[in-house]
């Protein structure tokens, strides 16, 4: 790498850092604003994951000048964090235009992604654009029935990302129900580290959707990914809900979704999170700031044994406030049935997290 490149490198890391301190500090002064959002600009994927149930195989992209106006309403609300998900975003066209203009409103960008559409070229142009952070999921090191998001797939994007990628990079490996080889995760958090990525583990819902403990090899393997992933600044640190869920233990927090935490589909409609949704499915122009006052204190029952980290990362700010209170829901869309899906596990934690 040449020393420009490595001084604007290390001079972005330090913006990053900077604007995470920021971000904390305004969380903890203040309780209005939402602190981090998920947006959908497709729906469609190029992948078929057999336990996902967040992507379609024929939604087009939703049109520039809809994102535009979903991104401003989150400005208007003071939302921080802005991330693009999917499905998979990549599909989407005009994706660096929605990037650059999250970008515009100095709210921070980052991307979930399955990696397969990278080159050097889309990666320069997400650089360009503005984008912050970037998250794969990589489930195993050699393609299955299960999934295909897979190291011997990737690993020629991880090196394209390590090579050109001026945002942080993070690579989440899973544990727990389903996956059949732990030593994968071990073996893909091994390489992000030596690619001088960032890696993250997380640990999913047995086929059943149960919380089930991890077995002893799966916890010494959590714990030394836990550990590589400890040298960056991240809210994981101060967060055991993962701890617990590897030991088949219900958490105990407080759900803000709805409040500091939006979901906004690819329909426009907001809702507490992508294994709720459906609730409360309310238009985000119609969405308004009693919305969220109200969501921030009403008690989600789903809470103990729920696996959305990024939902649970960001409540860390909160905790320390009042209790919530059980409250009647808001009245629900009758067109929008309650979903609940088994998503992808993951973890955004790179996204609230400073270098
Ligand atoms: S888990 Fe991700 S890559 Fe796999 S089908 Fe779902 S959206 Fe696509
Ligand atoms: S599933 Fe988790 S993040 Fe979603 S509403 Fe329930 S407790 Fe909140």
């Amino acid at each position: 790498m040449n020393v420009l490149k490595a001084i604007r490198r290390r001079a972005l890391a330090h913006y990053r850092t900077y604007r995470g301190v920021r971000f904390i500090v305004e969380g903890l002064l203040s309780s209005r604003h939402p602190l981090l959002a998920h947006l959908i600009p497709i729906r469609r994927c190029n992948l078929s994951c057999a336990y996902c149930n967040e992507y379609d195989d024929h939604s087009q992209p939703v049109p520039l000048d809809l994102l535009f106006s979903r991104i401003d309403r989150l400005a208007w609300f003071g939302t921080r964090v802005i991330t693009i998900s999917g499905g998979e975003p990549l599909l989407h066209p005009e994706l660096d235009h929605v990037i650059r203009h999250i970008h515009r409103h100095r709210i921070t960008t980052g991307l979930i992604t399955n990696g397969y559409l990278l080159t050097a070229d889309r990666i320069q142009g997400l650089n360009r654009a503005g984008l912050e952070y970037l998250q794969i999921s990589i489930d195993n090191v050699m393609p299955d029935q299960v999934s295909k998001k897979s190291l011997k797939v990737l690993d020629k994007k991880l090196e394209l990302l390590a090579e050109h990628a001026d945002f942080h990079v993070n690579i989440n490996s899973v544990l727990g129900g389903g996956v059949n080889n732990p030593q994968d995760a071990l073996v893909i958090a091994r390489r992000a580290v030596a690619l001088g990525l960032g890696t993250t583990v997380g640990v999913i819902h047995d086929g059943s959707g149960q919380l089930r403990p991890l077995s002893p090899q799966e916890q010494s393997i959590y714990l030394q990914i836990h550990h590589m992933g400890k040298r960056r600044l991240s809210f994981a640190r101060f967060n055991n809900f993962q701890g617990d869920i590897a030991h088949g233990r219900s958490h105990q927090w407080r759900c803000r979704a709805g409040s500091r935490y939006l979901y906004i589909c690819e329909d426009g409609l907001v809702h507490y999170c992508s294994q709720q949704r459906g609730y409360p499915a309310i238009p985000l122009q119609e969405y308004t700031l009693e919305h969220l006052r109200r969501e921030y204190t009403t008690e989600k029952s789903c809470a103990p044994h729920c696996t959305v980290s990024c939902v649970q990362q960001v409540a860390i700010i909160d905790n320390w406030r009042a209790p919530q209170r059980v409250m009647a829901p808001l009245p629900r869309r009758p067109s929008a049935p309650l979903v609940q899906v088994k998503s992808e596990l993951r973890d955004p934690t790179e996204v609230v997290s400073a270098d």
